[in-house]
Formats: C-alpha cells, structure tokens, sequence
C-alpha cells in the first residue's frame, strides 16, 4: 500500500458503493468493517452513488438491510450533486423532472419548483418507469429553449434478470429528438467528486476515492486531484486495468484490504 501512503495523511475518503461495499443487496466481505473502521476512526467520509432513484435514507435502509450501517448524511447520490449545481447556478429555479423521488426530494430540499411549464431546466434521472408521456413532455420543454441537465449518463445497469436502461439511454432519445445534448453531473464527471468533497469538507491532497470502474470512479479520482484505489471485486477484470492510458494510485482485491490502513493498523498508516 506503499503509494496510497505517499504524500499527506489521509484525513478523509469516498467510495463507490456498488461493486465496493454491495453487489446489488448482496454485501461484499470486508464492506461492513471498512465502514466501521471510518466511523471508528473518526475520519469524514462519502459513500458515492450514480444511482438518483433512491433518497440517502432509502439507501441508508437498504444498506442496513445488508448488514452495513453508513449513516444517512454520509450518501452523495447523483441527485444530491445535480440539486447542489442547480442550487449554486440558479437559485430558487424551476425544473421539470423526469425521475424518482431521490431526485424530485433532493430538487425540493434546495428550494427548487418542479413545474412542467417553462421550466429553467428539464432534469432527467433514472426510473423504472419511464412514461412516453413524460418523456414526450421533457422533449418539447427541451425544443422551446429550456436547459438539458441529466443526473449520469450510464447507459444501463444491472439487475438479476439481466441489463436494465438507464440515464444515459433515456438522453440520449431525448438528444436525438432535439439535437440538444445534456450536462451530466454524475461519474465520470469530476464536479461529483468536487460536491463531495464540499460536502465533508475534504481537501483533494488528503483525499482517497474508493471505486471499481476505471472509466468513471478512477477517471473522476483523478480529474478532481485524489488519489484512487480500484477493488476487483466489481466490474473491471485485473487484466483490463493496464488497457487504460491511465492508473489507479493503487489496486486491491477487495475492500477488507482496506480496513487495516483505514483503523491505523498498517506500517505507516495517516496520523
Ligand atoms: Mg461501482
């Protein structure tokens, strides 16, 4: 762990949460100790979702429902980090969404109107019941001139029964009907790091991003200046990590490789 230790302590941490702490509902070995080693230790920390269905305590309940107990205001979803940079660009605006209630709360929480007429913004974020209706609607509102926010651009996601749509495909419908392209908030873009890091007051030098995409946690780690650690217990196979013209600070199996540095019971380990 040479290398995560080279440089300032490290005073605080983000991590993924899919494919680090659970797969789905199914907890990773080493989840439960890692979070209770944080919270022992006394260091801030995120757990980071691109996921915007789910409020932080819905998530908080499902967490739980797996054995891992990550307090409430210690989740930074897609929605939270999309309702923070709608907050700080145009206070008090308005917004059509076309999402769940992790999205529509987070939206309402910063004091935003969620309204289908001429709304500053059409805000999309993930369901599993995407209305041709409502999508039809954030298509028109998009014509006639209102902004194109998109809380991640996954194109799918995982479920038992197989892949799933997700954000990133339902903008892009909505993209090639209206030839206009959203901003997305969440991984890989580097501003979901940044709103996190606010969050905890977090400094990015004295920082670490847990995750186990290259192309989105590791790749927004390092954009924001923190160092990243890839777990192979997720989607990315050992062998593809050198296929990337970029690196992780370093790799790991799992996360209970992770819990000794995080207690201070490794050689060397932060203050
Ligand atoms: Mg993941």
């Amino acid at each position: 762990m040479s290398s995560l230790l080279t440089g300032r302590p490290v005073e605080t941490w983000l991590t993924d949460m899919d494919g680090v702490l659970v797969h789905e509902e199914v907890p990773i070995p080493g989840a439960t100790d890692f979070i209770q080693a944080l919270k022992s230790s006394g260091r801030r920390f995120l757990v980071l979702t691109n996921n915007s269905i789910f409020t932080p305590r819905d998530l908080r309940a499902r967490l739980l429902g797996s054995g891992i107990d990550v307090p409430e205001d210690a989740i930074w979803t897609s929605a939270l980090a999309t309702a923070q940079f709608l907050v700080d660009q145009r206070p008090q605006g308005t917004a059509y969404v076309v999402g769940e209630a992790g999205l529509t709360t987070a939206l309402h929480d910063v004091g935003y109107v969620l309204t289908d007429r001429d709304p500053d913004y059409v805000v999309l974020g993930e369901t599993r019941t995407y209305s041709f209706e409502a999508i039809t609607r954030a298509i028109r509102l998009v014509a006639a001139g209102a902004r194109f926010i998109a809380t991640n651009p996954d194109p799918s996601g995982p479920s038992q029964q197989g892949l799933l749509p997700a954000t990133g495909s339902v903008a892009a419908l909505i993209s090639t009907a209206t030839g206009r392209t959203p901003y997305f908030i969440g991984k890989p873009n580097p501003l979901m790091m940044r709103s996190a890091l606010n969050r905890i007051d977090g400094h990015s030098e004295s920082t670490v991003m847990v995750g186990d995409r290259m192309d989105t946690d590791i790749i927004s780690g390092l954009e924001a200046g923190l160092r990243t650690v890839l777990v192979t217990t997720g989607s990315t196979r050992p062998e593809q990590i050198e296929t990337f013209p970029y690196r992780p600070t370093e790799v790991v199996d799992s996360i209970a490789d992770l819990v000794a540095l995080v207690s201070g019971t490794d050689a060397g380990a932060g203050s």
